[in-house]
């Protein structure tokens, strides 16, 4: 079976004001001019900047995402955002059940099945995290863990291409930490198979990505692992030149 395109995203989380529209703008041309061709590239900045970045964007192949959204399409849920709302905006992905949401904003595993489903329903491509924390890792829960977030918030009908998900662990985001390539291995191996058995064949399709402490001088090796379908990355996403580095280690 081909393996699927690879896909490289970047997580803006709570940084990035209308000055740092410059930063999409660079890697806009960048991708334009071939760079990143073979890849698929996804920036998904604060949404404030939602709506300028997909304009800015419009046509080319970079594509805008937020970084949560809610389960329905409209209501009373003030201070929240809808997968429609951002489809409208120009998004054309969201990433749901992101660590840091799952722990500050008690987010289930339930709950991000619905988000996903939401993804789905508004036409975005859904980039689903998973991952264990440092105590889950330390008792050698990791496995039992991520099989279970899979399990309860992977939606049962959900198709290859609305779906990508991330394995962060907890404990490598944004700490410098990254697990040995074998410890990756081994998680998206798992994953694979434990997507093949919920989607069937439409599993062997869904891009795997790995995330948590990806750098310019680690991307490559991550890149090179099996089953490694490409990079979430946060913090060193938001300088075009440092997240291009990441993309062209990847070719
Ligand atoms: C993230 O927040 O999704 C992430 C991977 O962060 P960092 O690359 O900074 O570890």
């Amino acid at each position: 079976m081909a393996r699927p395109r690879p896909l490289l995203a970047g997580n803006w989380k709570m940084h990035g004001t209308r000055g740092s529209l410059g930063e999409i703008a660079a890697l806009r041309d960048a991708v334009t001019a071939g760079r990143t061709r073979g890849t698929d590239v996804l920036v998904c900045p604060p949404f404030t900047l939602v709506m300028a970045a997909a304009e800015l964007c419009a046509g080319t192949g970079l594509t805008i995402g937020g970084q949560d959204c809610d389960p329905q399409p409209s209501g009373a849920a003030t201070g929240d955002v809808s997968a429609e709302m951002l489809r409208d905006a120009g998004a054309g992905a969201v990433i749901v059940g992101h660590s840091e949401r799952r722990a500050n904003h008690g987010e289930t595993d339930e709950t991000v099945r619905a988000k996903a489903e939401a993804a789905a329903r508004a036409g975005l491509m859904a980039v689903l995290c998973v991952g264990e924390t440092r105590a889950e890792h330390d008792r050698g829960e990791t496995l039992r863990v991520i099989g279970r977030q899979i399990d309860e918030s992977v939606p049962p009908g959900a198709r290859a291409a609305g779906l990508a998900l991330a394995y962060e662990p907890v404990w490598a985001i944004g700490t410098g930490l990254v697990p040995s390539p074998e410890a990756i291995g081994e998680v998206h191996a798992f994953m694979r198979r434990r997507l093949a058995s919920l989607l069937g064949p439409e599993g062997a399709g869904v891009r795997l990505l790995y995330g948590g402490s990806v750098k310019p001088d680690n991307a490559a090796e991550v890149m090179g692992i099996a089953d490694v379908d490409g990079v979430l990355v946060g913090g060193a996403s938001l300088t075009a030149d440092e997240f291009l580095a990441i993309v062209e280690a990847k070719r």
